[in-house]
């Protein structure tokens, strides 16, 4: 007879399906026994019982046993003569199976370094205390305070014993801490619980009890990682000072700096809200930079613009768009300024014929890709894109090619690629804003600026270094000595009475040039040696790392995701642009436009389950 649960169940289970069904397997091959039984979570991983059941399932139905037979009717075995009282069956006696835990057991109940939250641990350890302890065992009530407080105790207590086993010991016999001891200066006790906190200075401050006594934990043990992310978790990501301070409310970490730093760098949420750009050991210069060439023989050329251009008589007057076509050397740094009435094809070759003809045929002309330019101007955006079109391009290309120059494209976006030129525009901006304004100009006054504008710019020192007060006589290098072999501010500075020879002016001009390429070795070139920035090689970029794309329209919070698909390491081996595949395309990118969010190797792969 079975206990009336029981037997619903069974009622239950037999109007689903008919006892015919019903097949009867032994004990040993059971797997449902295994579970029933019980077994350690070693043994349980390789069963194969467990995994696959019996060996006979995977047969062919009629292969398998079939000891079944269904019970004789109750009518049949009364005629044999059997009686009901024998037929029912008595009540199993109730069992009590004494259980003992094996309490040397090296491996801890709970291995906390599985968990990725404090809070799921607490709640974890609760639930292990409420079966250890059989207090409301099946019942389906939620966890109270009391009992998520004392696993609490309890997981901040073996922390404690395996972090200061010694101190923990002597504080427990009521010995006083030797001057050895870590926690001497702290004026370590236990408390009522047998938790160690922090004696300090603090009982006459206002403060409550847990801020004055704050419970000591060490930062090398994973329980101050996990509490320290569960406060920067509560404060919604708010930096590392406020959780440390929010931390130090209730805990005393030692070295918790470290902890809450290392944590917070490692926080995607925190890394989302305030990301770190990419950056890698500064690259060797290009060779256009660093060989000595005669000035503008290798330039770059760049627009800025619109300006506005006052046309015609004062009863007549229109307005006009131009623009201005800066050339810079990419040695000496010199400038030439062209103005350019539109942008179109024959203008630009028009300005390039004029450069040519003035400063000397370049062998190699530097330029953008169209693709930096998407933030600047919407004409000059067009420009680029003409200068793209094939037809133009061509025209272009024609004219450099059969002049005997060298047309290169610096690579996408990244300016630091091409920080020269990029600098002369920049420059050239500023001097055209703050003397020209907004007043519009008439031509002839605006060639004069920009005329003047240039010899500015050609008139600055290469080094800033130089000290202004000293008086040796030595004017600083300016690219103007390049170009005339002297400033160009500055007057002739001495009058030649007596008639020089040809020869002898020659010479003189030789000497002054090779003095100016010395001095721009010894000066400039050497200063370039230094690494301004990106002093130390850093991790490269890798497949597969999931980045930020920086775009300085947005705020950051909504910079896109992308995933690193290909590296373009230089030929140090180190990366600095990298192909990115956003949700919207892949683009080629410079590093310093990216910000590594989470490295390859913890990128969780398809299928594996998140701690
Ligand atoms: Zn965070």
């Amino acid at each position: 007879r079975f206990k009336t649960f029981e037997a619903n169940r069974i009622a239950n289970i037999q109007d689903l399906i008919p006892p015919q069904r019903w097949k009867h397997v032994d004990g040993l091959q059971n797997p449902a026994d295994v579970g029933s039984r019980g077994i350690l979570a070693k043994e349980i991983k390789e069963h194969p019982l467990w995994w696959t059941g019996p060996d006979w399932l995977k047969q062919n139905q009629t292969n398998w046993p079939s000891k079944f037979t269904a019970p004789p009717s109750l009518e049949a075995l009364q005629s044999l003569g059997v009686t009901k009282d024998c037929l029912q069956l008595k009540e199993k006696e109730e069992v009590t199976l004494q259980t003992t835990t094996d309490t040397a057991s090296t491996e801890p109940v709970i291995d906390i370094t599985r968990y990725s939250s404090y809070i799921q641990l607490v709640r974890v350890t609760a639930w292990v205390f409420r079966v250890v302890t059989r207090s409301n065992l099946f019942s389906s009530t939620p966890l109270a305070v009391s009992e998520l407080c004392k696993a609490k105790t309890w997981l901040i207590k073996q922390a404690q014993a395996q972090m200061f086993p010694n101190t923990v010991k002597l504080l427990r016999k009521k010995n006083p801490l030797p001057l050895s001891d870590p926690l001497q200066s702290l004026n370590a006790y236990l408390d009522k619980d047998g938790l160690l906190r922090v004696g300090g200075r603090l009982s006459q401050s206002m403060k409550d009890y847990e801020s004055q006594h704050p419970l000591i934990l060490h930062g090398k043990h994973y329980l101050s990682t996990l509490i320290a992310q569960s406060e920067d978790k509560r404060l919604c990501h708010a930096g590392p000072k406020l959780t440390l301070g929010s931390l130090q409310d209730t805990y005393h970490i030692i070295s918790a700096r470290r902890v809450v730093r290392k944590l917070i760098r490692e926080c995607i949420v925190c890394k989302r809200a305030s990301p770190k750009i990419t950056t890698q050991l500064m690259g060797q210069l290009p060779s256009a930079r660093a060989l000595p060439t005669f000035a503008n023989e290798r330039v770059s050329v760049d627009y800025a613009g619109p300006f506005t251009l006052k046309i015609g008589s004062v009863r007549k007057l229109t307005y006009r768009k131009a623009y201005v076509a800066v050339f810079v050397c990419l040695v000496t740094k010199s400038c030439h300024i062209e103005l350019v009435s539109d942008l179109s094809a024959e203008a630009f070759l028009a300005t390039l014929r004029r450069f040519v003809s003035r400063r000397g045929k370049p062998t190699q002309i530097w330029s953008d890709n169209a693709t930096c330019f998407r933030r600047t101007d919407k004409d000059l955006r067009e420009l680029y894109r003409l200068l793209q079109r094939p037809d133009i391009k061509e025209s272009v290309m024609n004219f450099c090619s059969s002049q005997g120059i060298q047309w290169k494209f610096s690579p996408p976006t990244g300016p630091h690629h091409g920080s020269v030129w990029e600098n002369g525009v920049k420059s050239c901006k500023r001097h055209l804003k703050r003397i020209v304004g907004e007043t519009k100009l008439i031509f002839e006054e605006m060639t004069t600026t920009l005329c003047q504008i240039e010899a500015c710019l050609n008139s600055r020192p290469l080094i800033p270094s130089l000290d202004t007060n000293d008086d040796d006589g030595i004017s600083p290098l300016t690219p103007g000595h390049f170009l005339i072999g002297r400033p160009l501010e500055a007057l002739p500075s001495r009058i030649y009475k007596e008639p020089i020879l040809g020869l002898k002016r020659w010479k003189l001009c030789q000497a002054l040039t090779q003095h100016f390429w010395k001095r721009w070795s010894a000066e400039y070139l050497n200063g370039l040696q230094r690494f301004n920035k990106w002093k130390v090689p850093k991790r490269n970029l890798q497949l597969d790392d999931i980045v930020l794309v920086k775009d300085n329209r947005t705020p950051t919070c909504q910079w896109s995701l992308a995933r690193v698909t290909k590296v373009h390491p230089g030929p140090d081996k180190l990366v600095r642009v990298v192909t990115v595949q956003t949700k919207t395309g892949t683009f080629i990118r410079p590093i310093v436009k990216l910000c590594l969010l989470l490295p390859a190797k913890e990128v969780p792969k398809k299928g594996d389950e998140m701690k």
